[in-house]
C-alpha cells in the first residue's frame, strides 16, 4: 500500500486529492492548520499542524514509515481580495516560502520517492496578459519573470527550490501550474473565495432580476478548472516520468461577464451587473495546454457550464442550510 502525506489537506484542492487517493487504496495522512471545513477528511491520519516549523514538518514525513510521496498543496492564499491588495504581501510570502524549504529539505533527507508541488498561473509574466482576447501563457513564457504578485514571485521561486533539489539531490519532484480550480466544498465567502464562488453566491443571494456586484468591467479573461479534472491531472503527473512544470487549467477562455451570465443560467436567474472599482489582477489569462497533453496525454474533461452548475447549486445548498 503506497503511502502519502497531503499537505494542505484541510484546504479545497488537498481535501478532495485526499478523497481520491483513499478511493485508489492509499494509506494517507494529511497536515494542516485546520480541518476541511465542510466535511470531515478521509485521511488515515491527520495532523493538525504548522509546516512553517520544521519539526512538525519532520514529524508529518518521518512519523512512522516515511512516506512514499508528499502532494505538496499548503500555500498562504487567496481569491484576488487577498493577493492583489498588498496587504498580505509579507506573511504570503514568507509563510509560503518557509513551508516549501521545509518540506523539500526534509523529504530529501528522508528519501521520499516523489514530491508534488503545486505552482500557479500567478507566476506567468503580466507583459503577456495585457490583451484579454489573446493571453499567452505558454509554459516557456514564464521568463523573463514578471509576475504581477508577490505570490506570483513566490510560486516561481519555489519551482526554481523544488528543480534544483532534483538537480544537485535526485529527488523525484513534479511540478504543475494551477488555473483557477473551482468546485464545490471550496472557500465561498469571507474573503479568500475566488471569482466562480463568489459570483455563485452573490447570485443565489438575490432574487430573480436582482443585481450584483462585479470588480472591474467584466472583460477580464480567464479560465477555470473543475476540482474533479485538477485531480486527474496531478494523478496523471505523478505517473509520468516528465517533471513539468505543466500548466494543469482548463483552456476554454471566458469573460467574467459571461462567467456572470453562465452562473445565472444554473441559477435559473436573471441578473444585472453592476461595475465596480476592485483589485483585478491581469487583463487576460487563459490555459495552453499543448505541452501536457503532447507529453502526458492530459486534457480537462469538463465543460464549465456543467461545473458551474454543479458549484452553483452546491453554494446554494451552504447559504440555505
Ligand atoms: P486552500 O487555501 O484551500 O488550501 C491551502 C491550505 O494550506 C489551507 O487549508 C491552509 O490552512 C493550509 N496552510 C496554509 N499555511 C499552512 C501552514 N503553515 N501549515 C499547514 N498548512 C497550511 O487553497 P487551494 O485552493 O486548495 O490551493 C492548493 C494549492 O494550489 C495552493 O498551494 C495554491 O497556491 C495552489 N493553487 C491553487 C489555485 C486555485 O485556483 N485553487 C490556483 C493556482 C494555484
Amino acid at each position: 500500500m503506497k503511502r502519502a502525506l497531503v499537505c494542505g489537506a484541510g484546504g479545497f484542492i488537498g481535501h478532495h486529492l485526499v478523497s481520491k487517493l483513499k478511493s485508489l487504496g492509499y494509506w494517507v495522512r494529511g497536515i494542516d492548520l485546520k480541518h476541511p471545513e465542510f466535511e470531515p477528511s478521509q485521511a488515515d491520519e491527520f495532523i493538525i499542524g504548522d509546516l512553517r516549523l520544521l519539526e512538525v514538518t519532520q514529524l508529518a514525513i518521518n512519523q512512522g514509515d516515511v512516506v512514499d510521496e508528499i502532494y505538496q498543496l499548503a500555500a498562504d492564499m487567496g481569491g484576488a481580495g487577498y493577493i492583489f491588495t498588498g496587504e498580505h504581501d509579507a506573511n504570503v510570502m514568507h509563510n509560503s516560502a518557509m513551508i516549501n524549504l521545509n518540506i523539500i529539505d526534509e523529504a530529501t533527507k528522508a528519501k521520499v520517492k516523489k514530491v508534488f508541488y503545486s505552482s500557479s498561473a500567478c507566476i506567468y509574466p503580466e507583459y503577456n496578459q495585457l490583451d484579454p482576447n489573446n493571453p499567452k501563457c505558454s509554459e516557456d513564457s514564464a521568463y523573463p519573470a514578471a509576475p504581477d504578485s508577490e505570490y506570483g514571485w513566490e510560486k516561481l521561486f519555489s519551482e526554481r527550490l523544488y528543480l534544483s533539489y532534483y538537480r544537485n539531490h535526485h529527488i523525484q519532484v513534479r511540478i504543475a501550474r494551477f488555473h483557477n480550480i473551482y468546485g464545490p466544498l471550496g472557500t465561498w465567502q469571507g474573503g479568500k473565495e475566488k471569482a466562480p464562488a463568489a459570483i455563485c453566491r452573490k447570485i443565489a443571494e438575490v432574487n430573480d432580476g436582482g443585481t450584483i456586484d462585479v470588480w472591474g468591467d467584466g472583460n477580464q479573461t480567464r479560465s477555470f478548472l473543475y476540482i474533479d479534472a485538477c485531480i486527474e491531472g496531478i494523478l496523471t503527473l505523478m505517473n509520468h516520468d516528465y517533471l513539468g512544470p505543466y500548466n494543469i487549467g482548463s483552456d476554454e477562455m471566458v469573460s467574467i461577464n459571461q462567467l456572470v451570465a453562465m452562473a445565472a443560467k444554473a441559477a435559473n436567474k436573471t441578473i444585472q451587473i453592476n461595475h465596480i472599482d476592485g483589485p483585478l489582477g491581469v487583463r487576460g489569462r487563459n490555459s495552453d495546454n499543448d505541452l501536457i497533453l503532447n507529453d502526458l496525454g492530459w486534457a480537462p474533461q469538463f465543460s464549465l457550464e456543467a461545473g458551474i452548475k454543479l458549484t452553483y447549486q452546491w453554494i446554494n445548498s451552504q447559504l440555505n442550510a
